[in-house]
């Protein structure tokens, strides 16, 4: 299946594209294929305020693709639980910055989850990784990721050719860290088999207050992965980057109460290009949420440049799914019932001296 290039106007009655006004200011666009009325959107934008959500959460870090042209982060999300940062899920470019606007104590993570080692999802990582021990970090980062190919670095080679004390790129980190604050460098690399087969099993990454399930998804050449989090039975699930060939993502979401999903294709982006094998059109999307029951579909990692364009893909998912439909925009928060906060980022001023 794909969105092909046969597009018919829109003539969606019961669904329309609104856009939440009860946010605070910010970077990019927000706006959402909501089956209810105007009233109920406001209600959705402002019934839910960060840090008082118990249970699971999300905060949109980065909802940018790879470019720079549409005001958004490249890709980052954070897990919160009971209203603490718990689980940061990859670091693109301008991530940093953002995880100081959202007020994220990097101390208090309890890992760092990578979809696949792509550079708008790791390039921040050193960074985020230096600011975590200059902040006081006193105990190890968990980073997980998905295995390496004789081609690609897997998750343990990309954290040694980075940061290994005599060989990395960043080999001043250890010895910086360790002079200059009273921490050690500590990263617990675990990779996670994204190897795509036949019938991938779904992998339980951790068994804790936040149950972690993996399972391999397609993205070119590239070994990457979805993760599910589920927290006292309610769950956020992240697509990663995918092209949706398989059933993998359907599985791993089954039921689940949000669906992030990463990047959509354009619907009049040619079957042969090679963006199609990376990534999903909107129908794909828009199916896989539908047999999965998502409850939320949630649209991050976006591309698009003009809203009508992020409009229109809405259109095309909400021909097969029912659901609310929501396209984030960075520094906001999103609970497990689909309610939106927004983050108040930090202003500083402009100090002038004449
Ligand atoms: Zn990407």
């Amino acid at each position: 299946m794909n969105g092909g290039s046969d597009v018919e106007p829109m003539n969606l009655e019961r669904r329309t594209v609104v856009k939440l006004t009860g946010l605070a200011s910010g970077t990019g666009a927000i706006a959402g294929v909501a089956s209810g009325t105007e009233s109920s959107t406001a209600e959705r934008s402002t019934s839910w305020e960060r840090g008082r959500s118990d249970g699971i959460s999300v905060t949109v870090l980065g909802s940018g693709a790879s470019s720079f042209e549409n005001g958004r982060a490249n890709a980052g999300h954070v897990v919160h639980v009971d209203g603490e940062p718990t689980f940061l899920l990859d670091a693109g470019g301008g991530v940093g910055a953002r995880l100081g606007e959202a007020g994220v104590d990097l101390t208090a993570l309890d890992g760092v989850f990578l979809g696949h080692l792509h550079i708008d999802h790791t390039a921040a990582l050193p960074a985020v990784v230096k600011a975590a021990y200059q902040r006081g970090r006193d105990r190890p980062l968990p980073v997980y990721g998905p295995t390496g190919t004789d081609d690609v670095p897997g998750t343990a080679a990309f954290l040694s050719r980075l940061f290994d004390p005599e060989t990395g790129a960043y080999n001043y980190l250890e010895p910086f860290v360790e002079r200059y604050t009273d921490g050690k460098l500590e990263l617990e690399p675990t990779e996670i088999d994204a190897t795509v087969g036949e019938d991938d099993g779904i992998a339980c990454v951790r068994d804790e207050d936040v149950t972690v399930e993996a399972i391999p998804q397609t993205h070119g050449a590239i070994p990457a992965l979805a993760y599910r989090f589920t927290c006292r039975g309610r769950s956020i699930t992240f697509s990663g980057d995918t092209s949706l060939v398989t059933d993998n993502l359907r599985r791993l979401a089954d039921g689940t109460d949000v669906l992030v999903h990463n990047r959509v294709v354009d619907a009049h982006v040619d079957p042969d290009e090679p963006k199609t094998d990376l990534h999903a059109y909107a129908a794909e999307i828009g199916a896989t949420a539908s047999a999965a029951d998502v409850r939320t579909l949630v649209l991050s990692h976006l591309s698009q440049t003009d809203e009508t364009e992020i409009e229109r893909e809405m259109e095309l998912i909400a021909r097969e799914y029912d659901g609310p439909i929501v396209a984030v925009r960075d520094l906001v928060e999103v609970d497990p019932d689909g309610r939106i906060g927004a983050v108040e980022p930090i202003e500083n001023d402009v100090l002038v001296c004449e």
